[in-house]
């Protein structure tokens, strides 16, 4: 059997939508009655200071020319659902925050668009092959499914594109077990078993802007106008990896999950419809911050100048969670005042499977993880523990104190203005538009 999956040009409002959607076989499936569910990427929102959204979220734009494409059709039933994962709970959630921010409220006005919160929602669990999982019981409900992503990379999963996304509607239990310890059923493992469990009836790849070592704005975000459309995931995805320049048998739970549903890993069944050459259409995206020579030290710390300190590569095994609290441990030792000096011989260890190397002077545990693997681990000789799933901040300072780390006195005020670095990236670039990320 072969696959259709579209491949056009983003140049126009709607129109270039219209085109991916139609040559992806149309919205044929869906009658007046359906009740249709669209699934963007909103993995995050800053309220109140400036970030790059490029990349990082669906765009506003595409989602209303979905909605627009959808009510042409008849369709009145129509809800976007996402599920942000909340590390320091506000008076809004996140998501209403991406609301509030995005003017999706403008859909609801509209075009009657609702919206809802995975992490509300009712979980059923949902077995594939030897994996189970607990899954938002709207989206098991709806008629009609449209999945949304970003076409971009991920610093743990090398890109992340229509199977990824749905890990947004599982439970937080489920996605922490989706970070497993256990090499032989590790993240790729669980990843693989989405299609089996969820099935979109439509997914749409949105590559107006895509990211270099996604998935958050840290990145390097590029205008690449592509829309990739394909009633079929695993075809959408071997696509989607093959225009950021990985053959996609390379990106291992894309190749899992061809295998597990007995497809081809390559291209060879499926058929590519539109203008766009899918192989040379833009440069390879790099997805991971590489390592120094000797592997005991990001680069980015080594060209800073850091030294004194071992950090491992964030692995696979690391959740969201504590992925959250890694940016502060980060710029921490990037902003520390006593960063021109030597640290004190420190080895920071995160995730599930890191083990201390001997003859460190001092450790530091982040997260409940390291600290119930590590806590008593005889080659330590100073350990520091920041505990807790989620990890607190506070407990992190606590934490650079004892270590000798010296954080400047206004820290948790300067973290908050970090993504406006990250948006000067951008400005003077008229091809970066906050427009796209906003409904007119
Ligand atoms: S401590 Fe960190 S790695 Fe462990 S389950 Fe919690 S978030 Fe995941």
């Amino acid at each position: 059997m072969m696959y259709d999956v579209a491949v056009v040009n983003y140049e126009r409002p709607l129109e270039s939508l219209r085109k991916a959607v139609d040559l992806a076989g149309g919205l044929g499936g869906v009658s007046r009655d359906s009740k249709v569910f669209i699934k963007p990427n909103f993995c995050l929102w800053h309220e109140g200071v400036d970030f790059p959204k490029y990349g990082v979220l669906t765009t506003a734009r595409m989602i209303e020319d979905i909605v627009i494409l959808l009510r042409e059709h008849g369709v009145k039933d129509i809800t976007i659902l996402e599920g942000v994962i909340e590390i320091e709970r506000g008076p809004e959630s996140v998501l209403q925050l991406v609301a509030k921010g995005m003017g999706l409220d403008i859909l609801a006005e509209r075009y009657g668009v609702k919206m809802i919160d995975v992490l509300k929602g009712s979980f059923a669990r949902v077995t594939a092959g030897d994996v189970t999982l607990s899954v938002n019981r709207d989206l098991l409900d709806a008629d009609y499914v449209i999945n949304m992503p970003v076409l971009k990379t991920h610093t743990q999963a090398m890109v992340s594109f229509g199977i990824k996304n749905l890990k947004g509607v599982l439970n937080i239990a489920s996605r922490k077990k989706c970070h497993n310890a256990d090499r032989s059923i590790d993240l790729d493992y669980h990843l693989a078993k989405l299609p089996g469990m969820l099935s979109p009836s439509l997914t749409i790849l949105d590559g107006i802007y895509t990211l270099e070592r996604g998935p958050l704005y840290t990145g390097r975000a590029h205008r690449s106008n592509i829309i990739v459309a394909s009633k079929d995931l695993i075809s959408a995805d071997k696509v989607g990896a093959t225009i950021l320049g990985f053959a996609p048998e390379t990106i291992p739970y894309i190749a899992l999950a061809a295998k597990d549903n007995g497809r081809p890993t390559d291209l060879s069944d499926v058929n590519i419809r539109g203008e766009v050459d899918i192989k040379t259409a833009l440069k390879p995206h790099k997805w991971e911050f590489e390592q120094n020579e000797s592997g005991d030290l990001p680069l980015f710390f080594e060209r800073a100048g850091i030294k004194g300190l071992t950090y491992p590569q964030a692995d696979k095994t690391m959740c969201t969670y504590c992925s959250a609290l890694i940016y502060y441990v980060i710029w921490g030792i990037l902003m520390a005042e006593n960063r021109d000096r030597p640290f004190d011989d420190i080895e920071i260890l995160h995730g599930k499977v890191y083990e201390p190397t001997e003859g460190h002077k001092h450790t530091l545990l982040v997260g409940q993880c390291q600290v119930k693997k590590n806590g008593e681990n005889q080659l330590i000789n100073h350990c520091v523990k920041v505990k807790g799933c989620p990890p607190s901040k506070r407990d992190l300072l606590e934490a650079y104190r004892e270590l000798g780390i010296e954080l400047p006195d206004n820290f948790m005020d300067l973290m908050v203005k970090i993504p406006d670095i990250f948006v000067r990236r951008y400005v003077d670039q008229p091809e970066f538009d906050e427009a796209f990320y906003r409904i007119q």
